[in-house]
């Protein structure tokens, strides 16, 4: 191609596809342990209770991590190195599989995935994004990429954020910030270069997670959990001493606490409170997705993105710019039913909100635009001087 443009493959993962939608829902139907009373119907839609629902995809009980990963994870992983912010959410009921799809069993995480093959999306992900990362670094057709990623991973408990890299941050406040949307104050960030970085970080931050520890499901999720990677990325001709330009996309993948149908009547009083909390920050996760999808009159014109530390956290993901990726996870027995409707609901509203995806980027034209207006300011200054 001529001096300064793209080729076919820069095209190809630079230029991201305009007819993808920016908000997907898929469904995943974990094995059923007794009866069976969900059926899919087709590719992307399944009954429930006399009543079809139809998303972007349904995943029978019998799918694979990997086919899980190449519907969502891989798209997401190209669109994360074009520049836009991405985003999964695992949704659904205590043990409905939202923890065994997003990261899988823990011993899978460090083995490569064409061995074990239990790998969740997360852990495949960022095993996608190296080796592409790795390829794309350096030289590539007389222009150069770098690349440069750190991580981070917090848990909401009781509405309070904790960071899961320093047990002993506990309270965490959430700063707004005009360039990037928000940060969290004080939260540990790592960098990594490998894949081998996000693992030791992943198994770090996933056995400081706060698990419920009494009866029934002495393993089931106390706390939301979100681990985050900031890609940052310059590409400049190589020949060139000009900035070029330079992106910045964050990934944010997200793991639910479980929420209960019951509480079992020997619960501690430490579970039933954090039972309370869970529900409470469900609702009024489902009440942010209502309002941005424009269910419910809004009189104040103002998204209550601050209702709560969750909400406040996934501000980008929903309605915001990022590209949004929601996993409703649910359990096909009968004793489920009405958990799974109001999950398949909350899948079915989320597929309404309207997000604007932007690749953030900076050019050398708003470098040489931002040089312009400070000579001119300065400038300025010396005459009033
Ligand atoms: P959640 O995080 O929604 O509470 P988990 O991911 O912990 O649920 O899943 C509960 C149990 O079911 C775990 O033992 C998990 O290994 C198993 N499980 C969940 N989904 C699947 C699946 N698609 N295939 C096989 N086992 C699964
Ligand atoms: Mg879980």
């Amino acid at each position: 191609p001529p001096k300064g443009e793209l080729t076919a493959s820069e095209v190809e993962q630079r230029v991201p596809e305009a007819s993808d939608p920016p908000v997907k829902v898929a469904v995943r139907i974990r094995p059923a342990v007794g009866d069976a009373m969900l059926r899919k119907v087709s590719k992307d839609s399944l009954c429930c209770d006399e009543r079809k629902f139809t998303f972007d995809t349904v995943f029978e009980s019998d799918s694979t991590q990997e086919d899980v990963y190449q519907s969502v994870g891989a798209p997401l992983v190209k669109d994360a190195l074009c520049g836009y912010n991405t985003s999964i959410i695992a949704y659904g009921q205590t043990g409905s599989g939202k923890t065994y799809t997003m990261w899988g069993p823990q011993s899978a995480m460090v083995d490569d995935p064409s061995v074990s093959g239990l790998q969740g999306i997360v852990p495949r992900i960022f095993q996608d994004l190296f080796s592409k990362i790795q390829k794309e670094q350096g030289n590539v057709d007389g222009k150069k990429i770098n690349y440069q990623c750190r991580c981070s991973f917090l848990e909401v408990y009781d509405d309070k954020i904790g960071d899961l890299l320093d047990p002993t941050q506990r309270d965490l406040e959430i700063k707004d910030d005009v360039k990037n949307g928000f940060y969290v104050e004080n939260l540990t960030e790592e960098y990594v270069t490998c894949y081998e970085d996000i693992t030791q970080i992943l198994i770090k931050g996933l056995s400081n997670r706060k698990i419920g520890a009494t009866n029934i499901n002495s393993k089931s999720s106390r706390s939301h959990i979100m681990f985050t990677c900031i890609i940052e990325s310059w590409c400049k001709h190589s020949s060139s001493k000009c900035f070029g330009s330079s992106r910045t996309s964050r990934i944010c993948l997200v793991d639910l606490a479980g929420f209960e149908r019951n509480v079992a009547d020997n619960a501690s009083r430490q579970h039933v409170k954090e039972g309370k909390y869970i529900r409470k920050s469900i609702s009024q996760l489902g009440r942010l997705v209502n309002i941005i999808a424009g269910r419910l009159p809004d009189k104040l014109n103002e998204v209550p993105y601050r209702s709560s530390r969750l909400t406040h956290l996934l501000r980008e993901s929903f309605g915001g710019n990022a590209k949004l990726s929601v996993i409703c996870t649910i359990r096909p027995d009968h004793k489920s039913s009405s958990q799974s409707t109001s999950t398949l609901r909350f899948g079915l509203r989320a597929k309404l909100m309207k997000n604007e995806p932007a690749v953030n980027e900076i050019t050398e034209d708003d470098v040489n635009d931002l040089s312009d207006q400070i000579r001119q300011l300065k400038e300025e200054l010396m005459r009033a001087k």
